[in-house]
């Protein structure tokens, strides 16, 4: 089991987990939200059986009234004079084109090239580098409204670069900052449900981030909670995390909020599917109200439409592709092996040579043991 699985079968064998009031005060790993699943990891980040069923307990009421905040600017584009030229008919076209369905109040056109961006040369380099001939289409139309300083929501489908649709106008928006303080906590800040996708986004962020001096700390469940606090209150501009470390940390004082402007909500649908809408949702709450949100999901359901009324103001939403496909470009191939048998190894067997020679291949295992003898 996955600790998505163990998640689901907790959630199966006990249906009223999480209904009622929360344990209080837990200052331990990163939970399973709302839902009550507490997923420890030993030394190796594998996860252990859970017993124990702490609750991280939301952040605490905050009045930011009280508190000071100083302005920030969140305007960074000027559109392109080949983009200003487009006629609101090209506009349509274009959305046609890239499969874009936008609404919200005024959102910006879409581009074309990377040029329109207005990003400068350090950023250029470093997507040159990266050999990306374009922008994706979610690219071309959320980057627009981020450097605007727009609140979004940005549907489509896993692979569509949506990572960098919200990483490259956050370097933007930071760089326009005073630097860091000793003390002062992250610009921005984005929220993923896994570990393992906090560190795919904490790898493209570094990329991108290196070589402006940009730091970028990546805090999850299961990770050395000492490492992770040192890194924070070293200080970072920019933190990926799972949203019960996170919370873990600002209850710690390792880090704080007061200077975060920019908050990124990635794969939402996935964080409420593991439950941790309530810590989500207080971390909302936590940063000042007038940051600027981008919010990303493969799905646009109920829940995650009510949660982006809630923390968004006057969103763009951007529709990529068609909602809930897989990627069209990969074939799905499914083998059912019954359990306990060898058909599966001698299958495999009988298939390695070909996969590794037509391209690379990827095994998932249950556990660290089941690596090792593999
Ligand atoms: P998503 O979050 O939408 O699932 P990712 O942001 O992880 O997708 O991007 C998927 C892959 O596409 C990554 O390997 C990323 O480096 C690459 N990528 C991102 N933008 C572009 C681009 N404009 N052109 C080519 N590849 C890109
Ligand atoms: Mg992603």
């Amino acid at each position: 089991e996955d600790d998505e699985e163990s998640y689901y079968r907790f959630m199966k064998e006990n249906p009223n987990a999480g209904v009622g009031v929360l344990a209080a005060g837990s200052d331990d790993e990163d939970l399973v939200g709302g839902g009550g699943v507490h997923t420890e990891y030993d030394d190796d980040g594998n996860p252990l059986p859970s017993n124990a069923k702490k609750l991280i307990d939301p952040l605490p009421m905050i009045y930011h009234s009280e508190i000071n905040y100083a302005p920030f600017e969140r305007n960074f584009y000027t559109e392109h004079a080949e983009i200003k030229a487009l006629s609101s008919a090209a506009v349509v076209d274009l959305r046609r084109r890239l499969n874009l369905r936008v609404s919200g109040p005024s959102p910006p056109k879409p581009v074309t090239s990377f040029a329109h961006f207005g990003f400068d040369e350090v950023l250029m380099r470093a997507i040159r580098k990266l050999e990306y001939t374009q922008p994706t289409p979610i690219q071309a139309q959320a980057i627009p409204a981020a450097l605007s300083g727009r609140d979004l929501i940005g549907i489509a489908k896993t692979g569509s670069g949506k990572t960098a649709a919200f990483i490259w106008p956050l370097l933007v928006h930071i760089l326009d900052q005073p630097a860091l303080a000793p003390g002062d906590g992250p610009i921005g800040v984005i929220l993923a449900p896994t570990r393992e996708l906090s560190q795919q986004i904490y790898a493209e962020a570094k990329r991108f981030a290196k070589p402006y001096g940009i730091t970028v700390v990546c805090a999850y469940g299961g990770g050395s909670k000492y490492e992770q606090s040192q890194d924070l209150e070293a200080g970072a501009e920019i933190v990926v995390a799972t949203p019960g470390r996170m919370i873990d940390f600002v209850k710690a004082k390792a880090t704080n909020f007061l200077r975060t402007t920019y908050l990124v909500l990635d794969e939402a649908d996935r964080m409420f599917d593991m439950g941790f809408e309530v810590q989500v949702r207080s971390i909302c709450n936590h940063v000042r109200p007038d940051r600027q949100t981008l919010m990303f999901s493969a799905t646009f359901k109920k829940r995650i439409e009510k949660l982006a009324r809630d923390v968004l103001t006057d969103p763009i939403r951007i529709v990529q592709g068609e909602i809930g496909d897989a990627n069209a470009d990969i074939t799905q191939d499914v083998h059912v092996f019954r359990s306990g048998s060898s058909e599966k190894w001698d299958w495999l067997l009988a298939n390695l040579v070909g996969f590794t020679s037509s391209g690379s291949l990827l095994i998932f295992v249950t556990k660290k043991a089941n690596a090792v003898e593999l």
